[in-house]
C-alpha cells in the first residue's frame, strides 16, 4: 500500500475523494468549512509536489438526480480561496474526460456532486425492496456502479481517499474506484490516516485504564458500540438520555424523562454483562430535572430513581458528575461519544462540561482522548476545548462503525483487505 507522505505526485493526476458535504445556508453560503480545511494537508501536498488535482465529493442526498441546490459549484470559490488558486469546474462528473485530460500540473478540477448519479451509491432507484424484481435491479445497478467507478478512475493516475465521513459506505468513489488502480497508485490521505490511527489507539494500542463515555439520547443507537467496548474498557460511563431507560429498568420513577420502553431488558442485560466482564459501569445517580424541554425551564436536582411527575431528567446531577470525573481523570485512554444532557440549552450543559473538563485534565496528564460523533464534537466546540483533547474525529457513522470493530469499506479498498 502506498503512503501519501512518501509519494511524489510530480506530473501525476490525482483523483481525490474528499468530504466537501459542507452545510450551506438558504443563499448557498457555507456555514461551517471544517471539512474543507480538514482536506487541505492532502491537497496542498499533491499541488506542492507538482501534481494536478481532481476533486470529487457528494453533497447532501440528491438521490441520484440533478438538484441545483446541492451543486458543488456553490463551493468552488471557497475551495479556490482555501487552496489559493483557481479551481475549474466539471458540471457532469461522469463526462469530465476532456477537462481531466487538459489539466496541467498544479491545476485543480472540481467534479459536480457524485450523487447526482444513482451509480455512486449503487442502490436501485424507484423500486421497492419488497418487489420481486429488486434483486435483479440491484445486480444491474452494481454493474453500472462498476462502470461509473471505472470512468472516474480513467481521469487520473493516482487515487487518494481522504473522506473519512463516508468511509463506511461501499460507494463508487469511496471504494469501488480503488479496484481500478494498482496498489502503488492508491492511498489514504492525511486526514484518513489520522482518523484510522486514532481508532487504532482506541481499539488496538490501549493504555490503561480505558474509560469510554457514551451519552446522547438513546441506548438503541449505541448498542453495537457499547457491546464492542464491553470487551475492551475498564470503565464505561453511560449518560445522557439513556440514563432514564436504565433507571426505569431498575424500578425507578422517571417522570417525563426520555425512555425507550422496549429496551428495558436490554438495559438490564448490559448491566449483567458489565458485571460478568468486570467492567466498572458508571450510571448517573442524580440529575438536573426540568419541567419544560426548554432553556426557560425551572430546574431541580433529584435522584434518577425518583423524578417527580411533570419533570424530566435533562442533565447529569452533581453527584453523577463527580462519579464520572473520578474515572475519567485517572484514565490513560478515553473515548467520548454523546453528550451527558441537553447541552444545546445552556441550563443543561454542566454534565457535558464536567466530562469535557475531566477529559482535558486527563489529556494534560498524558492520556489519549478521542472525541467523536456529531454532538460530542459540537459540545467540545461549544466549550472551546476542541484543541485541548488528543483528537476530534470528523466521522459520525464511520467512526462509530470503526469502533464497533467493523472494517470500513473505504479503508479496506485501499489496504486490500
Ligand atoms: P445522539 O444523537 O444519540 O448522540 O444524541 C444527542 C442528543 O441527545 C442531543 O441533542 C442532546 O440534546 C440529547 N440528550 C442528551 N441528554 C438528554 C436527555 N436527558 N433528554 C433528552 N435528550 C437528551
Amino acid at each position: 500500500m502506498a503512503k501519501i507522505n512518501d509519494f511524489n505526485f510530480a506530473g501525476k493526476k490525482a483523483i481525490v475523494r474528499v468530504d466537501f458535504n459542507v452545510p450551506l445556508d438558504e443563499n448557498g453560503n457555507i456555514t461551517d468549512d471544517t471539512r474543507i480545511r480538514g482536506a487541505l494537508p492532502t491537497l496542498k501536498k499533491i499541488l506542492e509536489d507538482g501534481g494536478s488535482l481532481i476533486l470529487m465529493s457528494h453533497m447532501g442526498k440528491p438521490k441520484g438526480k440533478v438538484n441545483e441546490k446541492l451543486s458543488l459549484s456553490q463551493i468552488r470559490e471557497a475551495v479556490a480561496k482555501a487552496l489559493g488558486r483557481d479551481v475549474k469546474f466539471a458540471p457532469d462528473c461522469a463526462n469530465a474526460h476532456e477537462a481531466a485530460k487538459d489539466l496541467k500540473p498544479c491545476e485543480v478540477l472540481l467534479l459536480e456532486n457524485l450523487r447526482f448519479y444513482p451509480e455512486e451509491e449503487g442502490k436501485p432507484v424507484g423500486i421497492d425492496k419488497a418487489d420481486p424484481a429488486y434483486d435483479e435491479a440491484k445486480k444491474e445497478m452494481k454493474e453500472r456502479q462498476k462502470e461509473f467507478a471505472k470512468t472516474l478512475a480513467s481521469y487520473a493516475d493516482v487515487y487518494v481517499n481522504d473522506a473519512f465521513g463516508t468511509a463506511h459506505r461501499r460507494h463508487a468513489s469511496t471504494a469501488v474506484v480503488a479496484d481500478y488502480f494498482n496498489e502503488d497508485s492508491k492511498m489514504l490521505g492525511y486526514l484518513m490516516e489520522k482518523e484510522v490511527q486514532a481508532v487504532d489507539n482506541i481499539l488496538k494500542d490501549i493504555k490503561r485504564p480505558f474509560t469510554a463515555i457514551m451519552g446522547g439520547s438513546k441506548v438503541s443507537t449505541k448498542i453495537g458500540i457499547i457491546e464492542n467496548l464491553m470487551d475492551k474498557v475498564d470503565n464505561l460511563i453511560l449518560c445522557g438520555g439513556m440514563t432514564y431507560t436504565f433507571a426505569k429498568a431498575m424500578g425507578g420513577n422517571i417522570g417525563n424523562s426520555i425512555c425507550e420502553n422496549d429496551k428495558l431488558d436490554l438495559a438490564l442485560d448490559i448491566m449483567k454483562k458489565a458485571k460478568e466482564k468486570g467492567v466498572n459501569l458508571v450510571l448517573g445517580t442524580d440529575c438536573v430535572a426540568g419541567n419544560d424541554f426548554s432553556n426557560d425551564s425551572e430546574t431541580q436536582i433529584c435522584s434518577v430513581m425518583d423524578i417527580p411527575e411533570g419533570w424530566e431528567g435533562m442533565d447529569a446531577g452533581p453527584a453523577s458528575r463527580e462519579a464520572f470525573k473520578a474515572v475519567i481523570v485517572p484514565a490513560k485512554t478515553i473515548l467520548w461519544n454523546g453528550p451527558a444532557g441537553v447541552f444545546e440549552f445552556d441550563k443543561f450543559t454542566a454534565g457535558s462540561r464536567a466530562i469535557a473538563d475531566a477529559i482535558v485534565e486527563a489529556t494534560n496528564n498524558g492520556a489519549f482522548s478521542l472525541v467523536g460523533g456529531g454532538d460530542s464534537v459540537a459540545c467540545v466546540n461549544k466549550f472551546g476545548l476542541a484543541d485541548s483533547v488528543s483528537y476530534v474525529s470528523t466521522g459520525g457513522g464511520a467512526l462509530l462503525e470503526a469502533i464497533e470493530g467493523k472494517t470500513l469499506p473505504g479503508v479496506a479498498a485501499i489496504e486490500g483487505k
